[in-house]
């Protein structure tokens, strides 16, 4: 069953534009629901939103629940005397499906401007450009603009974030689509989590988190571990479906079959992290699944990590697990999820903290 509490909390947080490094409004906003739930909100000096939730043993050792603010986009690079917007990229874009896609600019004041992506038209496109994908340094906006100065007086400047224009769209069923299911899916069901616990505390102290810079350098979480101090440390983000033409046999992942432990992730790219979880946090989730008779599904591979691979190396070490929620066509404008998956993570997590006091917590 799904609450329409969840899905307007994903169609909201779908809507709000919060590129890595501008997550503002998406942390106004979770700290707008988590204080109405009557929890005390710090923003930190990165924009970690960081709710408390008290356990009934103040003295336990907490636990850091987070989900990431922010989506990967582009900064405007250099704009152009005919008022053209050349971009940067952040995060991992896919540049083939960029061409004639609908962003938004933002202004030094956080007002949103629409623009596009443009495109030769078709028309007058030589046949051996047909089926080349032009790489971003070659891409420019349009929002309508004639000159330099014009675009300036908008208040856009160098450094301007630029986000696909957001979007949220119910498919059949409880499919959804949108701009930044990854991760307004965690972030949703950190909010949801925040109600739960209002209704059944924890035992120990819960820090409900929304984080920043994921997409950047998947370090902002760490900011928010340094204050909490947490011994244990669940991350939610996407986990790639396995379902659609061309991707069989990649992984046995599938929307709507519930939430993703994953067992092992590496970004072998540059980075050089990922997350091996703690084996006493796989058999938390495992237990925890069968007793609340929640399916659930397992993920490893590498390509990808998450803010956890940083967050659990905080301290002495940390707790760690990576919980997934199948996602289709990450990191385009069309990301694809089932509310379903959404509800059941939340239910997981929950079910999951209210046994962690007795848990066994050896190797
Ligand atoms: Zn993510």
């Amino acid at each position: 069953m799904i609450t329409i509490r969840l899905e307007t909390l994903l169609r909201e947080t779908c809507l709000i534009p919060a590129l890595a490094g501008f997550e503002q409004k998406m942390a106004a906003y979770m700290q707008e629901k988590f204080e109405e739930m009557g929890y005390e909100v710090t923003i930190d000096l990165f924009g970690n939103c960081i709710a408390k939730v008290e356990g009934k043993d103040p003295e336990a050792e907490p636990v850091m629940i987070f989900g990431h603010m922010d989506q990967l986009g582009f900064l405007v690079k250099y704009i152009e005397g005919n008022g053209f917007l050349r971009l940067e990229r952040l995060g991992g874009i896919p540049e083939k499906v960029l061409p004639a896609l609908e962003v938004q600019v933002q202004n030094r004041e956080g007002k949103m401007f629409d623009g596009l992506i443009g495109v030769r038209s078709h028309h007058s496109t030589p046949p051996e450009e047909k089926y080349v994908v032009e790489k971003y340094p070659k891409l420019f906006v349009d929002i309508g603009a004639t000159s330099r100065e014009q675009v300036e007086e908008l208040g856009i400047t160098v450094g301007s974030p630029v986000v696909y224009a957001p979007k949220f769209k119910r498919l059949l069923g409880d499919v959804v689509s949108g701009t930044s299911m990854d991760n307004r899916i965690a972030t949703s069901v950190v909010l949801e989590l925040g109600y739960l616990f209002k209704d059944n505390p924890p035992d120990m102290p819960v820090y409900l988190v929304g984080t920043v810079q994921e997409e950047f350098n998947l370090r902002g979480a760490m900011m928010a571990a340094r204050s909490i101090k947490p011994k244990f440390a669940i991350a939610i983000d996407v986990a790639l479906d396995g379902g659609t033409p061309g991707s069989e046999g990649t992984t046995h992942v599938m929307l709507g079959q519930g939430p993703v432990i994953s067992h092992y992730n590496f970004h072998g790219r540059g980075t050089l992290n990922g997350t091996i979880p703690h084996p006493a946090m796989v058999r938390l989730f495992e237990r925890t699944a069968e007793e609340k008779g929640i399916a659930f599904q397992r993920y490893a591979s590498i390509g990808m990590l998450t803010d956890m691979a940083y967050v659990q190396l905080e301290g002495t070490g940390v707790y760690g697990i990576d919980i997934g929620i199948p996602c289709r066509y990450t990191h385009t404008p069309v990301e694809t999820c089932n509310l379903q998956d959404l509800e059941t993570t939340a239910q997981l997590v929950f079910a999951a903290v209210h046994n962690m006091k007795d848990m066994d917590l050896s190797r």
